[in-house]
C-alpha cells in the first residue's frame, strides 16, 4: 500500500519570519524509499546566530508578559494544533514510518502535557512570600533566558512540545532544532505555536553539526534542553561548558523488564502489554524495554507464551494500513545498526526467532522494513544485551534470584526506565533497589508514562527531569529576596 502525495516543503522561523534555504534536506518516505515525503531547510551557522539574536531580543519583553497572557496564547496554540491533527498525524506517519494510531498517540500525549502545563503554570510559577522570625523572604521563579531545544527523530512532536510549553509559559524564549530524520510535522506544529506568540519568542532552525554547535555554545543561550543520544550529549556538555549553561539532558537507555516467578504466563493481557513495551514504534523509543530477564523457573513457559502473544500483535506493513501495528524503521542507518547487533548475537551462538507477520509483503522491499525478532541464548554481556538497540529486536534471558537480576539491571551505564512484572509487593520491593528514573509495575514504556510526574534518567541516561511540576521548574531560576529585620550580624565588630 503506497500513499502518493505531493512532497511538502517546510521552512525555518527566525524572528517571526519564514525562511527557506537553497540547500535542503530531502526526507524520504521510509515505507517507500522512492517517494519523497518532503523537504526541510538546511540552515547555516549564521542563520542559527540570527535565530539566537531574535530570541535574545524577544526575551527582553517576553519575560515581563503576565503569566495569564502566556497561558492564554498557549491555549490558543493547543486548539489550533488539535484542529490540524488529522493532517499532522498523517504527515508524521508518512515521514517517520510509525503507523497512524501511533502518530495519533504521540499527538495525544503532547496535547495532554501542554494542557497540564497550562493548567498548572500559574500555581507553579507563583512567587512565595514567607514571613518568619528573621523577617520576610520572597521566592520568585524567574525565566532563564534563551533556551536551545534540540530533539531526536523518534518522537519529534512530544519531545519538542515537552520543552516548548514549560519554557514559554515560564517566560523564556526558544530556538528549536529538530532532527533531519523527521523534520516535517514538527515544523508545522512549531509554525502553528509560534504564530500565537510575539516574533522571536519561538524560533525554528534546521541543520547539521555547525548549527548544533552554535546552539550549544553561543554565549547568549542560557539553557540547553536536549533529547538524543548519550554520545551527542557528551559533545554538547563540552560545547556548553565554556559559558556554564543550564542543561536538561534526556538520553539513551537500556531499559530492562524483570519478570518474577510470581508473573502469570497465562495472563494474555499482561503478555500483550509486554510485547507492546518491546516493539511499539518498531522499538525506537528511549523507554522501550530493551532486555527482558525472566525467572528461570518460568523461563520455558514464558518464552512459548511470549511468542504466541507477539505473533498475534505484531503485524508489519504500511503505516497507513489500519491493521498494521509496526511500520518501517525510520532510517537506513538504524536498520544497519540493529541488524549488526542481531548478526553479532547469531555469530556468538544465539537463536534468532522471527515474530509476527508481514501483512503488506508487496512493500517490503520498498522501504526500511525489519521483521521483529526475539533473541535467545545470549550471554549477559553480549552487545545486543548491553547496548541500546533502538529497533525491533529484543533479547530474553533467564535469571536465578533477585540479587542476581538487580545486579544485572544496575550494572548498566544507563538508567532511564525499567519495569518489574509479577505480584505487586515483590515487584515494588525490587523496584526500590533499581537504579532508574522511572520503574513501572506490570506495564512498561509509554503505557506506564504519566505526564503529571517527573520523567528522566539516572547515570548516563540524563541530567534533570521533564514532565510534572519538576519538569516545569527546570525552565526557571529560583530568586530569593531576603528582607531581614536584623540587618547587621551581632558578631561582626564595629
Ligand atoms: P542524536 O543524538 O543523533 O541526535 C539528536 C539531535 O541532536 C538531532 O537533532 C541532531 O541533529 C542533533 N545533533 C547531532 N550532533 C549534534 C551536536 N554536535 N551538537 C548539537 N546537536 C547535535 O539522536 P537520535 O539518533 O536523533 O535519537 C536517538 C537517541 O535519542 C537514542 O539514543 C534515544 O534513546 C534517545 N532518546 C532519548 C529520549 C529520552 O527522553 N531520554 C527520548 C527519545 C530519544
Amino acid at each position: 500500500m503506497t500513499v502518493a502525495t505531493e512532497p511538502i516543503v517546510v521552512h525555518s522561523i527566525i524572528g517571526g519570519k519564514q525562511v527557506l534555504t537553497e540547500k535542503r534536506y530531502t526526507r524520504e518516505n521510509p515505507a517507500n524509499l522512492k517517494e519523497v515525503a518532503g523537504y526541510a531547510p538546511v540552515n547555516t551557522k549564521e542563520e542559527a546566530i540570527e535565530a539566537i539574536e531574535a530570541a535574545y531580543h524577544a526575551f527582553g519583553t517576553w519575560k515581563w508578559v503576565p503569566v495569564e497572557e502566556r497561558i492564554e496564547r498557549m491555549r490558543r496554540a493547543i486548539a489550533k494544533v488539535k484542529a490540524a491533527m488529522p493532517e499532522l498525524t498523517r504527515l508524521l506517519s508518512l515521514e517517520h514510518g510509525k503507523p497512524l494510531y501511533d502518530a495519533e498517540g504521540e499527538f495525544a500525549v503532547s496535547l495532554m502535557w501542554m494542557e497540564f502545563a497550562c493548567d498548572n503554570a500559574k500555581e507553579v510559577l507563583q512567587e512565595e512570600v514567607k514571613e518568619h522570625e528573621k523577617g520576610k523572604t520572597i521566592i520568585t521563579h524567574d525565566p532563564i533566558g534563551v533556551v536551545s531545544a534540540i530533539t531526536p527523530w523518534n518522537y519529534p512532536i512530544s519531545l519538542s512540545t515537552i520543552k516548548i510549553a514549560p519554557a514559554l509559559l515560564a517566560g523564556n524564549t526558544m530556538v528549536l532544532k529538530p532532527s533531519p530524520f523527521a523534520p516535517l510535522a514538527v515544523s508545522k506544529v512549531v509554525e502553528i505555536i509560534s504564530s500565537e506568540f510575539p516574533p522571536g519568542v519561538l524560533n525554528l532552525v534546521h541543520g547539521e553539526a555547525d548549527v548544533g554547535v552554535e546552539l550549544t555554545s553561543n554565549p547568549k543561550v542560557a539553557k540547553i534542553a536536549f533529547t538524543g543520544g548519550t554520545k551527542t550529549a557528551k559533545s554538547i556538555m563540552k560545547a556548553a561548558s565554556e559559558t556554564i549553561k543550564k542543561m536538561t539532558l534526556e538520553l539513551g537507555g537500556n531499559d530492562a523488564a524483570i519478570i518474577l516467578k510470581s508473573f502469570d504466563v497465562n495472563d494474555e493481557r499482561a503478555m500483550r502489554r509486554l510485547v507492546i513495551s518491546n516493539f511499539l514504534t518498531a522499538g525506537q523509543i528511549c523507554m522501550i524495554a530493551k532486555r527482558v530477564y525472566v525467572h528461570r523457573s518460568i523461563y520455558e513457559a514464558f518464552v512459548t507464551k511470549y511468542i504466541d502473544a507477539a505473533n498475534k500483535w505484531i503485524r508489519v506493513g504500511s503505516p497507513f494500513n489500519p491493521n498494521v501495528t509496526i511500520g518501517p524503521v525510520n532510517n537506513a542507518g538504524q536498520v544497519k545498526y540493529v541488524q549488526s547487533l542481531i548478526d553479532d548475537a547469531k555469530s556468538r551462538g544465539a537463536e534468532v526467532i522471527k515474530l509476527g507477520k508481514v501483512i503488506d509483503p508487496d512493500i517490503n522491499d520498498q522501504g526500511n522494513f525489519m521483521q521483529p525478532t526475539l533473541v535467545l541464548g545470549c550471554d549477559y554481556n553480549d552487545p545486543i544485551v548491553v547496548e541500546e538497540q533502538f529497533g525491533p529486536t529484543v533479547p530474553i534471558l533467564p535469571f536465578d534470584d533477585e540479587e542476581q537480576v538487580i545486579a544485572l539491571h544496575n550494572e548498566s551505564i544507563y538508567g532511564l526506565t525499567s519495569s518489574v512484572w509479577g505480584k505487586e509487593e515483590d515487584a515494588v520491593r525490587i523496584a526500590r533497589r533499581i537504579e532508574a528514573g522511572t520503574t513501572m509495575i506490570n506495564t512498561a514504556a509509554v503505557q506506564g508514562l504519566d505526564v503529571r510526574f517527573p520523567f528522566g534518567g539516572v547515570k548516563q541516561s540524563g541530567v534533570g527531569r521533564e514532565y510534572g511540576v519538576e519538569g516545569m521548574l527546570t525552565y526557571t531560576e529560583t530568586h530569593v529576596i531576603n528582607i531581614p529585620t536584623m540587618l547587621e550580624l551581632p558578631y561582626i565588630p564595629e
